[in-house]
């Protein structure tokens, strides 16, 4: 059960994991609090509203992994410091599970009750600089929410330079597909036993007249804040599609994979214009792959599970990104539907230094085979790295050793003209 603190207390804590925190991870802080505890002490009695928290605290526990920690800060509410934080949806997910396990009503010997819990976070060091910022932050989103009447809120970016930014972004986004200024850039995904060449990455590249070379990490968030992501997503799928239906008139057979925004796979009539898509370029079985990140498929799970069971059904592969880095748990790993899982760079890169990573490696290549998925491990970097998922016995590989994600000619100069090819994978048959 937790330890009761006060926040000056959650603050060093919070201080001692900003101090410790490795290159490139953050901090993430939520605040959590049952917001009917008060309602359900006046209309059931006290008995029923400690038995609330009670549930509410086994809730959060068995939501935490074991870097995490909790503190119970007021009558009804929670603090949770979360460790190793590697991107914002990490978090996000955290906050989403908690109000998923809340879902289930409360069982008091005759009665039941529904548990109501909001939640508010931040994390460093994209929304705050140190301890007390990360605090206030957190709890303004928490206030935030109560103002709303969201269950969840992330806190805002708030730099007023980088809101500045992302306006020009979201201005010059709409004429940025009119006057031709995205492309895709295609990486490589070689076979490690083989050598072979077994597909190619499709990743998003925006050279603007007006902002030099903007990062798709970036230009996607804003994209997917402003409602382009969708317009965005499918103009990649046809330009990867048309790609792919090019090189197979020369006879070149390139599996290709897509990244695949989260919001896009709300779309209610995502289904019916893939497979129109795959219709137009006349696309086979097993030749387009979807990444979509471990934390997208977590979200509404049950819907997003029975889509991509659809779209495998229609040939389509499905591969889980930067796999490692979400809270799926084992009872959902027997269920994915999925035939490729992409091990997340940040264990690839660090295999040989760390022991730790290496197990991590192992561990997830061997249960995916389990599974009967394939393992690709991306940013791959060097020979030794490549010698180690060989003898962990990594299906592919992907990263900077065999090439940076290139232009469509590049990538047939430098990468289809020098290896061979694979057929193409396996897709799900039809149910
Ligand atoms: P991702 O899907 O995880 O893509 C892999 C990223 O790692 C790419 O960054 C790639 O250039 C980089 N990378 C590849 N090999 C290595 C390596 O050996 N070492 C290191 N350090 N990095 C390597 P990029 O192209 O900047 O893309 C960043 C992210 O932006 C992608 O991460 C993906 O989430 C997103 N993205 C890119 N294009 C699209 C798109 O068309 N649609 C969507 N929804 N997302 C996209
Ligand atoms: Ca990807
Ligand atoms: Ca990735």
């Amino acid at each position: 059960m937790p330890k009761l603190a006060d926040l000056t207390e959650v603050m060093a804590r919070l201080s001692d994991a900003i101090a410790a925190v490795g290159e490139g991870l953050g901090v993430g802080l939520l605040l959590v609090r049952a917001a009917n505890h008060r309602a359900v002490a006046l209309n059931s009695g006290v008995f029923a509203a400690d038995r609330l928290l009670t549930e509410c605290e086994k809730l959060i526990a068995g939501a935490l992994r074991s870097q995490d920690s909790f503190f119970r800060i007021g009558d009804a509410d929670y603090a949770v410091v979360t460790n190793g934080v590697i991107h914002a949806g990490q978090v996000a997910l955290a906050a989403q599970k908690l109000l998923r396990l809340a879902e289930t009503p409360v069982r008091l010997d005759e009665a039941s009750i529904q548990l109501r819990l909001i939640v508010g976070a931040a994390i460093f060091p994209i929304h705050a600089g140190d301890a007390e910022s990360l605090v206030n932050a957190a709890t303004q989103t928490l206030e935030q929410c109560v103002v709303t009447k969201r269950a969840f809120l992330m806190r805002e970016r708030v730099p007023a330079a980088d809101s500045v930014r992302v306006l020009q972004i979201e201005q010059l986004l709409g004429r940025a597909f009119e006057r031709g200024e995205l492309y895709l850039c295609y990486q490589p995904k070689m076979c490690i036993s083989t050598g072979i060449l077994a597909g190619a990455e499709a990743l998003s590249r925006w050279d603007s007249i007006e902002m030099g070379s903007i990062p798709p990490d970036e230009f996607i968030r804003v994209a997917e804040q402003c409602g382009r992501i969708q317009q965005f997503t499918w103009a990649a799928i046809h330009s990867a599609l048309e790609q792919a239906s090019r090189w197979r008139e020369r006879d070149l057979h390139v599996p290709i994979a897509v990244n695949i925004s989260p919001i896009c796979l709300r779309d209610p009539d995502f289904l019916e214009r893939m497979c129109r898509a795959l219709k137009i370029w006349g696309a086979p079985r097993g030749l387009l792959t979807l990444e979509i990140t471990e934390s997208a498929m977590m979200e509404q799970v049950d819907a997003t599970f029975d889509l991509l069971g659809k779209l495998r059904a229609e040939g389509v592969r499905i591969s889980i990104d930067d796999f490692g880095t979400g809270y799926s748990s084992f009872a959902y790993f027997k269920m994915l539907p999925a035939d490729e899982l992409k091990i997340d760079k940040s264990f690839v890169s660090n295999m040989l230094a760390a022991e730790a990573d290496r197990h991590i490696v192992r561990t997830i290549t061997e249960l995916a085979h389990r599974f009967g998925m394939n393992v690709v491990a991306e940013g791959v970097e060097d020979v030794a790295t490549l010698d180690e998922l060989r003898r962990i016995g990594c299906d592919t590989a992907q990263g900077y050793l065999f090439a940076q994600p290139i232009p469509p000619e590049r990538f047939e100069r430098e990468v289809i003209a020098c290896v061979e090819r694979a057929q193409l994978p396996a897709a799900a048959e039809p149910a």
